[in-house]
């Protein structure tokens, strides 16, 4: 019997992406394989926890859409994944998977119980990491078996070459996939010019390019 390091469970609203606003139970993971500069969610704390633990704590919860398994990486815990997530599908539960979108050999053993994927494509030049669109390669070409879509944060130094060779990834596996461009603060000046040209840069190569702010942020809420 494995065990999770977990930081937090709580329900809010899902802040994010095209499922914004639905109401969710979120079970953040510690711990994370990369370290980006915008990162908003490191994590100081964790507590080992039994899949039953992490049960019995989402059940306190009722009235929600979806269970959100997101960090850190998630994946990072797939041996425990791979425990909790057959549970959650025996009593009926929807899981969405947030996650940083590497980890593909991860994700093909957890995937037949996933349901949603919300997948990251790191840009270097957003996120500081190195070049890591052979991984999210691999991993879109395995979450397609699933409802997902792609979620790029976009900075002030955000490298246009770099974007334009994501959505020619996105195109060349699923052009219809929804996109997402998230501006990493929701009122930072300098980024409103560039989000709508990246936009309709996008549109060149994606149909489903939406402009999607973090609405937690806006709303105060965690
Ligand atoms: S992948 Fe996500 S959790 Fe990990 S460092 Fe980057 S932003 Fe933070």
């Amino acid at each position: 019997m494995y065990k999770g390091r977990i930081s937090e469970i709580f329900k809010s609203i899902q802040g994010e992406g095209p499922y914004l606003g639905i109401s969710q139970v979120f079970v953040r993971f510690y711990g994370c394989n990369l370290d980006c500069t915008y990162c908003d969610t490191r994590q100081i704390y964790f507590k080992e926890m039994s899949v039953e633990e992490v049960k019995s704590n989402v059940y306190n919860y009722q009235d929600y859409h979806s269970i959100s398994i997101t960090g850190g990486e998630p994946l990072l815990q797939v041996d425990f994944l791979m425990e909790l997530l057959p549970q959650f599908k025996q009593d009926k539960k929807l899981i969405y998977l947030e996650t940083n979108g590497v980890l593909y050999q991860n994700l093909k053993k957890i995937i037949s119980w996933v349901d949603i994927i919300a997948m990251d494509f790191k840009l270097p030049s957003s996120c500081g990491s190195q070049n890591l669109f052979i991984q999210h390669r691999y991993f879109l070409e395995e979450a397609l078996k699933r409802e997902t879509f792609i979620k790029v944060v976009i900075t002030p130094s955000t490298n246009e070459e770099e974007l334009v060779e994501v959505f020619s990834i996105a195109r060349s596996i699923r052009p219809e996939i929804i996109f997402v461009l998230q501006p990493q603060h929701p009122y930072e000046e300098a980024l409103k010019e560039r989000i709508g040209y990246f936009s309709d840069l996008g549109r060149i190569y994606l149909p489903n390019i939406r402009v999607i702010p973090q609405m937690h942020k806006i709303l105060g809420v965690r």
